[in-house]
Formats: C-alpha cells, sequence, structure tokens
C-alpha cells in the first residue's frame, strides 16, 4: 500500500514562553466527546467504565490521604456506586440524551429534590463533587497520553487548574488558541519552564493528533511535521528540550545584588507559584519571594485544607526560604481560579467574587489561612523574622480596615490560647484594582508595604478579560495612560516611605521592566524563568536615561513631546539598541 506523508507546514502564532520543544501533538478537547453517534449501550459502558475509574481514583487517594479524610472518600466511593444514582443517569442515556447532559441533568434534578436546607445541601454537594470526577474521568484525555514520548498539548485554552493536572514530565510544550501572557494558565505553564506559543486559530485545521511538532516559544513559530533539516537545524543552534533542565545552577561567585552600570541597586524576588519555584532562592541576587500565591497549591483539592495542611506548607515555604522573606498573598480565589470546594454559588468572571469581596462574605475561610500563617512563622526554623501577609484586590480602604481586623482577631485569639504569636507581622495589599489608585492617600496610611498586580490593573483599567488573547493585544501596558497611572502609585508610595514593587508579569520582561526602572521602580517580583533575562538587562542598563526617556515619554509639556511621535515601547526600544541593553 502506498503511504503518503503530509507535508510540513509553519504556523505563525505568538511567544507566550520562551523556549524551544519537539514532541507528539496531543489535541486536548475537554468539553468534546463526541458520543453523539454511539448506540445507548456504548454509551451506558462509556459512563459505567467512567465511574469505575472513578472508584479507582476514590481506592488510590485512600492510599495517600491523611486518615481524617478517609470519612470523605469512603462517602464519594459509596456515592459513586450507588445503583439508584447510576440507573438515573442510564435512563437518561437511554431517553437520548449523551453522557455529559445526562449526568448533569440528573445532577440538576437531585439539586431541586434536595432543597437549601444546610444538611441536604452538604449532601448534595458530595453527589457534586462525584459528578465532577465522573466528568473528569469522561473528559480528562490525560489518562490517555503517552507516558514516555514527549507530548506537545494542543488546546483551545488551558486554565490553571489543568496546567496543575497535567503535570507529567513528557509535557514538553503547549501550543493555544486562545490565551495570554498574563492568564494563570500561562503563568503556570512559565513556572514549569514549558514552551508556549499562542493565537493559532483553528488549529485543529492544521495539526492532527499525533503529529510531530517543533515548536518555538522564543518566535512563536510551530513546525507540523518538521523536516528532518529543521530539526537538526534547531539540534545544532537551538536547545531542543525533552523536558525542561530549569534555571541556571548556580555560580558560588555570583554578587548578592543587581546593579545597573550606573550605580543603581535593584531588588529581584520572585514569584512563587509551584514548589520548583522556591528553588532559585539559593541564588544569593534573590532577595525573597515577593509574591506567594497561596492559592495554586490547593488547587487540585476537593476540599479547602485545614489549618494543619496548610501550617505544614508555609512552614516548609519559609524553612526554604530561610533568612529571606516571603510575602504570603492571602488567598485569591476567582476569574479564572476556581475552586470545586468555595465557588458552588458564584459566577466565574474576572469582576465578580474575587478575593476581599469574597473574604467579607467568607471571613472564616481567611481567618484559617491566617491561623495558619501565624503558627507557620512561630513554629518554622526562623521564628525571628516577620510574617508578611498581602491582601489582593482591594477595592476600597474599608476592606482594608476589614481584613487588617480579622488578623488582629486571629493574633489575639492566639494570645488568649497562650500560643506565641510572631514577632512582627507586616500587612501588605496588592494594588490591583483602579479605584484604590483615587484614595491612595488614605489606602497608604494602612498598609506596611504595597505590591502592584500589573496583570489585574491592566485587565480593569483597560475593561478587558486578561486571558483573551486578541484583547490582551489590543493594548499596551506601555501606553502612556497605564504608565503614568504606576508612576502616581510609585511616587505617592515612595513619598510616604511605604515599600513598593510590582510582582505583575511586566517585571518579568526587559523592555517592560526597563520602563518601569525608569519610573523609579526599584523592586520587582519576578517569574523565576525570568531572572537571567531581566538580571541581564539590569547590568547593562544606564538608569537614569531610561528615567531621562520616561520623564519625556510622560511630560505634560507639549515641547517635550513633540521631540518624538514615537509609542514609550519604541522609544525604549530604541534606547535598548543604543545603549547595547542585553534584552535576553
Ligand atoms: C497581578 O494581578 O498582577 C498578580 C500578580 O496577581 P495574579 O496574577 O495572581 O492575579
Ligand atoms: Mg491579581
Amino acid at each position: 500500500m502506498i503511504q503518503f506523508t503530509q507535508p510540513q507546514i509553519i504556523i505563525e502564532g505568538i511567544s507566550l514562553n520562551l523556549g524551544i520543544a519537539h514532541g507528539q501533538a496531543y489535541m486536548y478537547d475537554p468539553e468534546n466527546i463526541e458520543d453523539r453517534s454511539l448506540t445507548t449501550k456504548q454509551k451506558e459502558k462509556i459512563f459505567l467504565d467512567a465511574v469505575q475509574k472513578a472508584v479507582e481514583i476514590c481506592s488510590s487517594n485512600l492510599r495517600y490521604w491523611q486518615e481524617k479524610n478517609h470519612e470523605l472518600i469512603l462517602v464519594q466511593k459509596a456515592l459513586l456506586q450507588d445503583v439508584t444514582w447510576q440507573q438515573r443517569i442510564i435512563e437518561k442515556i437511554n431517553l437520548g440524551a449523551n453522557i455529559i447532559e445526562a449526568i448533569t441533568l440528573v445532577l440538576n434534578d437531585l439539586d431541586i429534590a434536595f432543597g437549601r436546607e444546610s444538611f441536604w445541601q452538604a449532601r448534595f454537594q458530595e453527589v457534586k463533587g462525584i459528578t465532577q470526577l465522573v466528568r473528569q474521568c469522561l473528559t480528562n484525555k490525560e489518562v490517555s497520553f503517552d507516558k514516555v514520548k514527549p507530548i506537545v498539548l494542543c488546546a483551545k485554552t488551558i486554565s490553571p487548574i489543568e496546567m496543575m493536572q497535567f503535570d507529567q514530565a513528557n509535557l514538553v510544550g503547549l501550543v493555544v488558541e486562545d490565551s495570554s501572557f498574563i492568564s494563570h494558565g500561562m503563568i503556570i505553564a512559565r513556572s514549569r519552564k514549558i514552551p508556549v506559543v499562542g493565537g493559532v486559530i483553528e488549529l485543529k485545521k492544521f495539526i492532527n493528533n499525533n503529529d510531530q511538532l517543533l515548536i518555538d516559544g522564543d518566535l512563536g513559530r510551530i513546525y507540523v511535521r518538521p523536516q528532518k533539516a529543521v530539526i537538526a537545524n534547531y539540534d545544532s543552534t537551538k536547545k531542543v528540550a525533552p523536558t525542561n533542565s530549569g534555571i541556571k545552577s548556580i555560580n558560588s561567585s555570583e554578587k548578592i545584588a543587581v546593579i545597573s552600570r550606573d550605580g543603581i541597586a535593584v531588588d529581584l524576588y520572585i514569584n512563587a507559584n509551584i514548589s520548583e519555584d522556591l528553588n532559585c532562592l539559593e541564588r544569593p541576587i534573590i532577595k525573597g519571594v515577593g509574591l506567594y500565591r497561596t492559592e495554586i497549591p490547593f488547587m487540585m483539592s476537593e476540599r479547602w485544607p485545614d489549618v494543619d495542611t496548610q501550617t505544614r506548607l508555609y512552614l516548609q515555604v519559609m524553612n526554604k526560604a530561610q533568612e529571606k522573606f516571603v510575602v504570603f498573598r492571602a488567598l485569591d480565589v476567582g476569574g479564572d481560579k476556581t475552586f470545586q470546594s468555595i465557588h458552588k454559588n458564584f459566577r466565574e468572571t474576572q469582576s465578580g467574587w474575587r478575593n476581599s469581596r469574597f473574604t467579607m462574605q467568607r471571613p472564616s475561610l481567611i481567618r484559617l489561612q491566617l491561623r495558619a500563617m501565624i503558627r507557620a512563622r512561630v513554629h518554622c526554623d526562623y521564628p525571628n523574622l516577620p510574617l508578611h501577609v498581602m491582601f489582593p484586590m482591594i477595592t476600597e480602604t474599608q476592606e482594608m480596615h476589614f481584613v487588617r481586623s480579622l488578623m488582629k482577631k486571629e493574633l489575639d485569639r492566639e494570645k488568649n490560647l497562650g500560643h506565641s504569636i510572631p514577632k512582627e507581622v507586616k500587612i501588605g495589599a496588592m494594588v490591583e484594582v483602579s479605584s484604590i489608585i483615587f484614595q491612595l492617600n488614605k489606602f497608604l496610611d494602612l498598609v506596611d508595604f504595597i505590591s502592584i498586580g500589573s496583570n489585574d490593573l491592566f485587565q480593569f483599567f483597560f475593561a478587558i478579560d486578561r486571558a483573551d488573547a486578541v484583547m490582551s493585544r489590543r493594548y499596551d501596558m506601555l501606553s502612556s495612560s497605564f504608565m503614568q497611572m504606576l508612576k502616581t502609585i510609585v511616587d505617592q508610595a515612595k513619598s510616604k516611605g511605604i515599600p513598593v514593587s510590582l510582582c505583575g508579569e511586566m517585571a518579568s520582561r526587559p523592555i517592560e521592566a526597563m520602563a518601569l526602572l525608569g519610573i523609579g521602580l526599584r523592586h520587582f517580583s519576578i517569574n523565576p524563568s525570568s531572572i537571567e533575562s531581566i538580571e541581564n538587562m539590569i547590568q547593562s542598563l544606564d538608569v537614569w536615561s531610561v528615567q531621562d526617556c520616561m520623564n519625556n515619554c510622560l511630560s505634560n509639556d507639549s515641547l517635550i513631546n513633540k521631540t518624538s511621535n514615537l509609542s514609550i515601547r519604541q522609544r525604549i526600544t530604541e534606547l535598548a539598541q543604543i545603549q547595547q541593553t542585553q534584552l535576553s
């Protein structure tokens, strides 16, 4: 039989994470279980197989989870094996529903039947939990990954929780249709050092399951079925990494500060999302963790973890950081970070029930978290260091009063119980909702430090969804309006002596970070994968000249502005070329 091999094609997308990867395409489409053409008997079998798989997951969870969770897992197992529940779903399938529709319909029926009374609501949540598990077993094609060959996952979009689910060493690259540099899915991909190309429209038209893919995350380019010569060229010129090797090894003579060519010291901290991120704390130039996203480690949990579980995690982080400080951000759920155990009654929107609003509704959740942080600081190997806690999404000064009162209550509670408390507690806030910028004067009196969350600030300022690929490219973070706003925050914080840093992804990009130095920012919290490029940029830059350039760009003086029609991005890029600033 004659075999036709399809030719190589090249797709130009956008770079969402740097690096080169070569592997087999895996088309991931969780919503698409094409079972309409199946017979009811076949659907029934797929459903029962998924139930069986969910039961097996519960059994293996019993081995891994602590004993106090056993009861919950046993309840889940019993519910899954409940023949009446299974039969109801099979009845719906027999009436013509597909599998996902059938399990959703039965769940909806039960929601109405159980009513709102709290005992029955708790039972309903248990059924909802197992429904979710079965859905995952039906849709989570991760289980059929080849566990050996390098895989390049191709998907419409990837949420942070999916990024955590695909925690396999042989996942070497990602291709996505719709995602942006600042979406949480991409932030986690960056932590895992997985090259990503985005902005590929209708990728199913060009890529088939099992196609060989070579992706160049630096250029935002995909080679589908690459020719041998292309692979050889990449092999010899650029590193094709089936599994990414991570950060550069530590050089014992490394300096302890990052100093610009004209002698300005810049403090670099890291954003920590997964435990591997903490490894770079061993590098002397990294001062600590400027943003520890506490919600990420627990994203995969069926239930929000108890105080002891949280205390153990925070204590491990503090011990790993040793003398360096760690800013623990209080729970920031909502938007694209949703939790089964928390979000049952809320719509998943970027501007909805996110952090401080949510906290005011469910203060007990945050109080338990603060309790765990307090205990971790007291019992870790470095109990004399201050505890740094930062609250996200503060929108009104009132909310700052509220979260401070929660911290006070927790400290008082520990004292009343005869427990020790940290020697010092520093309470900070993220500036990431534009309304707070109009209350800066009062707000800065209520905080010990601030960190600018440019990812969210960008979406709220320009009224866009941060994960939307098209919209996030429509506006520029280096536009004069956005930069002017950032300068206002930096100037006011400095004038009040409040330490200010920026922990959004923009500080991890050399051109953007140059502009931030130009508006006077000296503390950056960055993605660990960007340490080298930001360090190189700073060391090869005269800060005064970029400061001069930014003053000109943001000046209201039309005479000064008339000297150039270029955008801030163009002017900073030009300056980098003149100064031979290293941008990678
Ligand atoms: C931000 O919004 O800039 C930020 C750092 O927080 P997150 O990306 O977790 O929302
Ligand atoms: Mg944010």
